[in-house]
């Protein structure tokens, strides 16, 4: 890492590159994204690089969701993954943090030296089965039946279902998400047990599984289309 002074380039929270412009005529900082996808920060000649951080720290739900318009499905993380030579990625997100992936050597996240891709998914979706059963074994008590069944899958457009039948299905890539989310998403399709609707009544379960989780709905809504930019599913 180098000192303040020397960088050009800035990231959100999720690792979006937001490069940094320095303008005279400029009165206050200001953020930019074209219709590429790529963010700017205008910084004004007295800001500091620090302060321009601060700023685009804070305003990284706003930038993820702009930037992600112009860009194709993958991109806005790419630089966040840093793949290796043979395009695995070397970072992942797990449980709303940046974890690196070791692909045959250190301990962080270790999975074989000759792994692919497939495989870190297929850890990523154990690693959701098993929080998925905590959660529903959780609120178990609360619960007037029990789900039949949990699959876990790579749904498109939804986080979670709820069959007819009670078979409770998760997108793996919940995982990725920070665990109040991931249960929010659990607790919703719990509710579903009760209420096969979006009804008051079906809220109303909704928060006496999980009270407040409004605040984790919102975080879905902001920030998860930025899950499903990770790891496109192999083609
Ligand atoms: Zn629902």
């Amino acid at each position: 890492m180098r000192g303040d002074g020397d960088e050009s380039v800035l990231r959100t929270a999720n690792g979006l590159p937001v490069a940094l412009r320095r303008s005279a005529r400029a009165r206050r900082m200001r953020l930019t994204v074209d219709a590429h996808g790529t963010a700017t920060v205008v910084l004004p000649r007295r800001a500091t690089v620090a302060q321009a951080r601060a700023f685009v720290r804070d305003q990284s739900a706003w930038l993820e969701r702009h930037a992600s318009r112009g860009l194709q499905a993958g991109e806005a993380m790419q630089s966040e993954l840093q793949p290796d030579a043979r395009g695995r990625p070397t970072r992942i997100l797990l449980r709303g943090e940046w974890v690196d992936v070791i692909w045959g050597r250190g301990s962080a996240f270790r999975l074989p030296a000759s792994g692919t891709p497939v495989q870190l998914e297929n850890r990523l979706r154990d690693l959701a089965r098993a929080d998925a059963i905590d959660a529903i074994d959780r609120q178990a008590h609360l619960l007037v039946r029990q789900p039949r069944s949990l699959t876990i899958r790579d749904q498109s457009t939804r986080w979670g279902s709820l069959s007819g039948r009670g078979t409770l299905s998760l997108s793996w890539r919940l995982i990725m998400a920070p665990p109040d989310v991931f249960a929010y998403v659990v607790n919703h399709e719990l509710a579903h047990l009760r209420h096969p609707n979006h009804s008051p009544a079906f809220w109303a379960e909704v928060g006496r599984l999980m009270p407040g989780y409004e605040t984790q709905r919102r975080w879905l809504r902001r920030e998860g289309d930025a899950l499903r930019r990770i790891l496109p599913a192999p083609s």
